[in-house]
């Protein structure tokens, strides 16, 4: 079995053409990728069906949203501590501003947020950092 269906295998996930199709992009690139990206390389499709493709990666823990500060959506691979419901990825994301890349930076140690006053409840924290890639310098 290949690397995309045993993933969707270990999570329960029916293995369609499509589903199969979105894991391998993400299992070949490097970096996180844009929707327009990701429907770039499909040609036809349904836009709802990848949409809810992507949502449901997401909430199984598969893939996560790679927040970078620009307006497009992008979406990275997750690490395998990630699970259904359970995302473990506050990693910081690099964003090029040459050649547009969104990069995980998950080797850098998480960094640690500071206590808010009370009242408060974080529900989610982004660190992006953005400037010139090793490959655009
Ligand atoms: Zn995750
Ligand atoms: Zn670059
Ligand atoms: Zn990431």
């Amino acid at each position: 079995m290949d690397k995309s269906a045993a993933i969707l295998e270990a999570n329960g996930l029916s293995k369609t053409a499509v589903r199969k199709k979105v894991l391998d992009l993400f299992l070949e690139s490097n970096n996180a990728l844009s929707l327009s990206a990701i429907e770039a390389s499909f040609g036809k499709l349904n836009r709802i069906t990848l949409y809810r493709t992507l949502k449901t990666f997401q909430s199984k823990g598969i893939i996560h949203k790679a927040i970078d500060g620009t307006n497009h959506p992008k979406f990275a691979m997750c690490k395998a501590q990630c699970e259904e419901g359970d995302h473990q990825d506050n990693h910081a994301h690099f964003h090029c501003t040459t050649c547009e890349k969104t990069i995980c930076l998950d080797d850098l140690p998480t960094p640690s947020i500071p206590n808010l006053s009370e009242g408060y409840v974080i529900q989610e924290a982004n660190l992006i950092l953005s400037g010139i890639c090793p490959e655009c310098r």
